[in-house]
Parts: structure tokens; C-alpha cells; sequence
């Protein structure tokens, strides 16, 4: 019941943040909307939130995969569950950018576009780096220094290798493994007081945006946002919910019931990372997904696996090219299948990355970067919704190879709270 009362609420700051933020966008610009609302209140209530989950975010995710990593009763479970998480978190943002690029060459969102009504504020684009640097960077030289930046791949790779090494030492280490444990319950304590703070948050934040943004800005890429928005929710609706009956035989319409707090919140933060203490409570707590595989492919889906960036760069490189009037031949699209798959590996889940990220693909298929400056107004739109989308794959995931791996709690799944 209690339970429920935290979904409930979530969704409600969602729904009346979005209607009070349009609302304060139509009013216009006031001391009471702009220094007391959107500057004041607002601001700090979602500057709150959002340094609460982010504060347990480096702790909550070395915690939870040396944890992950050193419960795995046997190396070769842990072989067994870490190349299936790969492989589907490689295959299912494939599949995503194919159906963006479908949609987007159905939709045609370039073609017979007023190049002059677009938004032309000035770019900052920045360069993304090289994907030969993206993988040797996931390296740390100091471990320390990655945890003080939060680079996720980092600290990802150093936590693998500590847990590894504690199941390989089995009960020679116990204590420090029983550690690990603890440590991991008082994570998972914290992750809840700050959730309690979560509807009153997600209201703010979204408020904040929808005033700041307003609607306005995106009638002239109204194609194009159509074009993104239809392709994640194909790609959530079709290749999600297939693959959990499939390969879980679950209900998906329960599983997004359950689920939906957490894209929720991924809506409000746009970051995938910040997300994560609110996905692995979750997936382990209302869908019944197993802790010690969720601790280990949830931190990772949320670093590696973008399938909502991933569409939005599929639709975007059509839509550039269509602008420019740059045909896209087969070669050129299965070259942006292939560079988009491991951009989203390279894309850190926070906000705004993934356009970053999209100076990358265009770059392999010759097209111009600055396409990027067209659609940049209305981006922030775009990262909420493709964030949800982004945990939810990695969520999908999570479950199923927990059924797989027969570690998937049923009476959870199946119970109301
Ligand atoms: N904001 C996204 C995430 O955190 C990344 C992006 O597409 O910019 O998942």
C-alpha cells in the first residue's frame, strides 16, 4: 500500500509538473512565474532531488557490481550472464536504430522543410571522441580519480574485476564479501529516503523544463519529433514487450505498470545514470528481478545500452540528410547502424550526451555536424522521453535474464505492491 502511495504520487508530480509548467509558459514572463516559481521553489526542490540521487549514484553502482559480481556463485555464471547482457544490449540498439531509420524514411521529416524557421541559436558541439579512445579510456590509471568524476566505465571495470576476484577467492575473502553485502542493504536504505523526496522532485523538474521550453519552440520539427517519439514507442511496445513474453513469458502491461515510476523519474532527469539506485529498486523490488543480476546489468545497461539514443541518432541522421539533400545509400545506413550501436556505448547516461554522441555518426556517413545546431532547440524534449526508453531496455533485459538464468521471483511479480 505504502508502495503503491510512492507510484501513485510520482505520477502525479509528473502529470500536474507538465500541466503547471505549460501553464506558467503561456502566462509569460513575471517576478512570481520567474524568480519565485521556475528561479526559486522549483529550482531548489529539483536541485534537491536530483544531488540526492546523484550523491548515491558512484557509491550505489561499485557497491552493487562488486556486489553483483562477487555473488555470482561461480566464474562461469558470471561469463555466462555478463555475454548475454552484451549480446543484448548490442542486438536490441541495433534493432532500435533499424526501426528509427525505417520510420524516419517513411515520415520524411527533411523533406520540404523551411530550412529559415528552424531554430538557429549557436552551437556548442562539441567533438565526440574517437571510438578506438572510448574503448582504451575504460580503463582507469587511477581508480580514485574515476570515482571523484563519476566515469562510469570506469568505475564499471574496476568494480568487475574486484568482484571477480572475490568469487574467484571464494571463502578465503568471506569477510570482505559479507562486507560488500552490507554495504550494499545500506545503499539500497539510502536509495529509499531520497525517493521519498521523488514525486515532490519530478514535479519540479518538469515544471521547470515545460516553463522554460514551452511548446512553441518545436512546431517547426514537429516532424521530426514525431518521427523520434513514434520510433521509441514502437521499439518499447513491439521489440520490448516481445522479447519479455518470449524469452520471460511475462505480461508486459504489468511489467510497464510496475516500471513506470522509474521512467518517470528517468523522464524528470533525463540521465540514465541518476536513474539507477530508482531502476534497481525497481526491477528487484516490484518486478521481481533477481538482486545479484540487476546489480550487475542494471549499472551496466545504464553506461552501455541507449536504445532511445540510439533512435533519436537514427532519425536524426535521416533527417539531416534529408535537409541536405544527401541521398543515403545502403552502405552509408548499415555504417549507421554499426557507428550508432557504438556510440550509444560511448554515450554517458546523463543529459544531452547523446547529441554529442550524434556528431560521431554523421561524421561516418560524410554528412555536414552542424546538422546538429538545426536540432538542438528541442533536444531536451527528445532526452526525457529517450532516457525512459533507455532504462526500460535495460530493465527488459535485467528480467529476462534472470527467468533465464531461473533466479526470477514470480510472487513478486504477480503480487499489487
Ligand atoms: N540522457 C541520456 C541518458 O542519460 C543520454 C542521451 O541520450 O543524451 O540516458
Amino acid at each position: 500500500m505504502k508502495k503503491m502511495g510512492l507510484t501513485t504520487k510520482i505520477f502525479i508530480g509528473l502529470v500536474c509538473g507538465l500541466i503547471t509548467g505549460i501553464i506558467l509558459n503561456k502566462i509569460g514572463p513575471n517576478y512570481v512565474s520567474d524568480t519565485l516559481l521556475v528561479g526559486g521553489i522549483f529550482e531548489l526542490v529539483g536541485q534537491l532531488f536530483l544531488r540526492g540521487i546523484n550523491m548515491l549514484v558512484v557509491p550505489l553502482v561499485f557497491i552493487s557490481l562488486v556486489n553483483g559480481a562477487a555473488s555470482m556463485s561461480d566464474i562461469k555464471k558470471l561469463g555466462r550472464v555478463g555475454s548475454k547482457a552484451l549480446l543484448f544490449y548490442l542486438f536490441t540498439t541495433a534493432l532500435a536504430i533499424t526501426i528509427a531509420i525505417g520510420i524516419a524514411n517513411v515520415i520524411n521529416p527533411g523533406i520540404g522543410l523551411d530550412m529559415s524557421k528552424l531554430v538557429t541559436s549557436e552551437p556548442n558541439i562539441q567533438a565526440a571522441k574517437p571510438f578506438v579512445q572510448v574503448v582504451y579510456e575504460m580503463v582507469p590509471t587511477n581508480i580514485i580519480a574515476a570515482m571523484s568524476q563519476g566515469t562510469m566505465l570506469q568505475i564499471i571495470v574496476f568494480a568487475l574485476l574486484l568482484g571477480t576476484s572475490l568469487t574467484v577467492l571464494g571463502d578465503k575473502v568471506k569477510t570482505i564479501t559479507d562486507i560488500f553485502n552490507q554495504l550494499n542493504d545500506i545503499v539500497m536504505k539510502l536509495v529509499d529516503f531520497i525517493m521519498l523526496l521523488a514525486p515532490y522532485g519530478v514535479f519540479a523538474l518538469i515544471a521547470r523544463t515545460f516553463a522554460t521550453l514551452g511548446f512553441d519552440a518545436m512546431a517547426p520539427l514537429a516532424k521530426y519529433m514525431f518521427a523520434v517519439l513514434l520510433a521509441l514507442l514502437l521499439h518499447t511496445a513491439i521489440t520490448y514487450s516481445g522479447l519479455l513474453m518470449i524469452f520471460a513469458k511475462l505480461n508486459p502491461i504489468r511489467f510497464f505498470k510496475k516500471f513506470a515510476p522509474a521512467m518517470g523519474v528517468a523522464f524528470s532527469t533525463s540521465s540514465s545514470n541518476a536513474t539507477i539506485p530508482v531502476t534497481l529498486e525497481t526491477v528487484e523490488e516490484k518486478i521481481g528481478a533477481s538482486k545479484n543480476i540487476a546489480s550487475f546489468t542494471v549499472p551496466l545497461g545504464a553506461t552501455i545500452n541507449m536504445d532511445g539514443t540510439s533512435i533519436m541518432q537514427g532519425v536524426a541522421t535521416v533527417f539531416i540528410a534529408q535537409l541536405y539533400g544527401i541521398p543515403l545509400s545502403m552502405n552509408a545506413i548499415l555504417t549507421v547502424i554499426l557507428t550508432a550501436t557504438l556510440a550509444s556505448v560511448g554515450t554517458a547516461g546523463v543529459p544531452g550526451v547523446g547529441l554529442i554522441m550524434l556528431s560521431m555518426v554523421l561524421t561516418a556517413v560524410g554528412l555536414p555536424v552542424e546538422g546538429i545546431a538545426l536540432i538542438i532547440g528541442i533536444d531536451r524534449i527528445l532526452d526525457m522521453t529517450r532516457t525512459a526508453v533507455n532504462i526500460t531496455g535495460d530493465a527488459i533485459c535485467t528480467t529476462i535474464i534472470s527467468k533465464l538464468e531461473g533466479e526470477f521471483d514470480e510472487s513478486i511479480f504477480n503480487s499489487d505492491n
